[in-house]
Formats: C-alpha cells, structure tokens, sequence
C-alpha cells in the first residue's frame, strides 16, 4: 500500500515500491473482523483444511505460513500432513471427507504434488464451493464468463494492488508475462474484466522484450530469477513481479523475482518488490477466499435447512 499515485511519478524517477506486507497486514485485519462476526453468529469460526503430500521444504514453509495467517485473520485451521507415499485414493477419500465436514469451509491442497497422484483429479475432486484456491474447473470457468466466486489467490492479490495504485484500470495496457493455470491465465481473465486490453507472452512468443515494453502494467509470472529487466519496461508502467526464485549472492542464498528489481525501478512507476510484494498478498487472500465461501456456504445452509 502506498500513498503517491504510480503514474505521477515522472519516468526515470525511482519507482515507488508497493508494500505488499502492510497492504496483506490490513486485508488480513480486514478478514478478521468478518471472521469475528461470522463466528458470533454462526457459533464457530471459517475453517480452513490444509492438506501436504510429503515433506519437501519450500511446501513445509508455505503451509506453515498459511496456517499462521489463519490464526492471525481468526479462520480455524485443521492441517492434514500426510506422507509422501499416500495414494491417490487415500487423499481422494481424505478430500470427500472434508467437502462434507461442516467445520471446514476452504480446502487447500499445497501444490505441487507427488508425481503419482494426478493434480487434475484431486483439485476437480474438491467441492468447488470450498475451492479457496480457484483452480477447480467450475470456478476457473466461472471467472472465464465474468461471474468469479472463488478468485485465485495470486492473481487476486495482484489485482487489489494495481487498483490500489491506478484506481480504474480500463483502457490500460497490460502485458502478462506467463501463461500458467494458476497465475498467468487467471490474471489475464481479470484484467480483462477490468476493461484493460490484454496480451499474454510465453516462452514462444518472438520479441518478448517488444511485447512487454507496450505495457502500463506489466504482470511477470515465469519462474526464472530476474529475466525481465529495464530494457523491458515502458517507462512509468507498473510491474507487479510474481516470481520467486532462490539463489545463492555472493555465496549466501537469496530470494529474487522475475524482474531485475534494481534496474527496473529505475525504469518503472511502482514495483512490487521480492519479497515482501505479491507473496504475502498471495495468503492474505486465501484468508479473504475462506471468509468469503465460509459465507456462501453457510447463507446457502440457511436457504436449504
Ligand atoms: P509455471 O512454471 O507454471 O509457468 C511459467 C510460465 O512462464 C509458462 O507459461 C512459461 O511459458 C513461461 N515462461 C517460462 N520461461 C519463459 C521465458 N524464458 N520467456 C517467456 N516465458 C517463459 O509457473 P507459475 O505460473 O506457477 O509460477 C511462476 C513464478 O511465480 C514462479 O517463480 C513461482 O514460484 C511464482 N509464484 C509465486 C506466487 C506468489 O505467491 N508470489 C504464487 C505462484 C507462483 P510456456 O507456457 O510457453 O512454457
């Protein structure tokens, strides 16, 4: 969250930078009100099931990250750590037993997981209404057509910080460099409903640093460590850097984004810095999808009881 308005700042100023900790800090406050008086009335709080296949490290961290937001944001959170080796039709059964738990309101299943279950069947598997992260078919159509329930949780993140920074973003030019299911397409289809005209560019794209340089905001979710530099990016444009990366700097290990921050914000209007930018934006809105089916569900409960 900032205070200046991104596009006054003059081209080749240093960038503003967009703080995505204090912006997740005041969603997360945001959420814990709802979630106080949601449990004054229905007499239990949001539940959030966390489901991990095995013990890879970067996944340990980002459940136990999860976890510790839902306290902080007042959701109830029920950890599922399970072994590597669990089959498929174990974590099958585990997820039709959470769609029909009433405590539990979100289900997140930490991604990726262990090359012998198929990702597709257990994401499709879980009850859409309870899809904290958006990826099940029903809401990634839903979101195609314009009528979002459940929003993914990056590029929503992504979303509340360019309209924190642009107010109206229609009529702008955003680039999205990135095509995945669970950044690139998603913040695409936003973007779109927010009356901005969109291109995605991808590892087939010819003249990426062309494309991108059109931008007044530009979306960089690929996976490699500081790829996009100033030699593409308009000046002025906002970039939202959705990267992480972890390298090794002078023989100490480092987390950088997609975008090479120290020459981009010579370069750019506003930037999300890593970290501290669209990461902690990313579980914010975890917390706000889990208050928010938490709500549907149980108004839906009320209609049919
Ligand atoms: P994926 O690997 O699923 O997708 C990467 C995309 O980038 C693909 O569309 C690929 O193109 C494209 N790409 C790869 N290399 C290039 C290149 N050289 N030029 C142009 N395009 C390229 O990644 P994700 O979307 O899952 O994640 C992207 C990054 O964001 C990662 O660093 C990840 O860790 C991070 N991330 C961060 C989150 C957060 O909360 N901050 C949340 C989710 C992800 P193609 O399709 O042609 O192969």
């Amino acid at each position: 969250m900032t205070v200046t308005h991104a596009l006054d700042n003059a081209p080749n100023a240093q960038a503003t930078i967009i703080d995505g900790k204090a912006f997740a800090e005041t969603l997360r406050k945001d959420v814990a009100i709802g979630a106080r008086a949601f449990r004054e009335k229905r007499g239990r709080a949001p539940g959030l099931a966390v489901v991990l296949v095995g013990s890879d490290p970067a996944s340990q961290v980002y459940v136990r990250t999860k976890m510790k937001n839902a306290l902080e944001s007042g959701i109830d959170s029920f950890p599922h750590l399970l072994e590597r080796d669990t089959s498929e039709t174990q974590l099958l059964s585990l997820i039709d037993k959470l769609n029909n738990d009433r405590y539990v309101h979100g289900i997140l299943v930490q991604l990726p997981l262990p090359e012998h279950i198929d990702e597709s069947k257990v994401i499709a598997a879980i009850d859409p209404a309870k899809d904290v992260d958006g990826f099940h078919p029903v809401n990634v159509g839903l979101l195609g057509q314009g009528r979002a329930k459940l929003i993914p949780c990056t590029p929503l993140g992504c979303l509340m910080m360019l309209k924190d920074q642009l107010g109206d973003l229609g009529g702008k030019k955003a680039v999205i460099v990135g095509r995945s299911n669970i950044v690139g397409k998603p913040m695409a289809n936003l973007l779109l409903q927010e009356n901005c005209t969109v291109t995605i560019v991808h590892s087939r794209t010819r003249d990426l640093n062309n494309e991108c340089r059109q931008a007044d905001i530009l979306v960089v979710a690929i996976g490699r460590a500081e790829f996009i530099d100033a030699t593409a990016i308009k000046p002025g444009a906002i970039v939202v850097d959705v990267g992480i990366n972890r390298v090794e700097k002078n023989g100490a290990p480092l987390l950088v984004g997609d975008v090479d921050f120290n020459s981009a914000r010579n370069v750019a209007a506003a930037i999300t810095p890593v970290p501290g930018g669209v990461g902690p934006m990313t579980v914010a809105c975890l917390m706000k999808n889990t208050l928010a089916a938490a709500e549907a569900i149980e108004s839906d409960a009320a209609v049919r009881f």
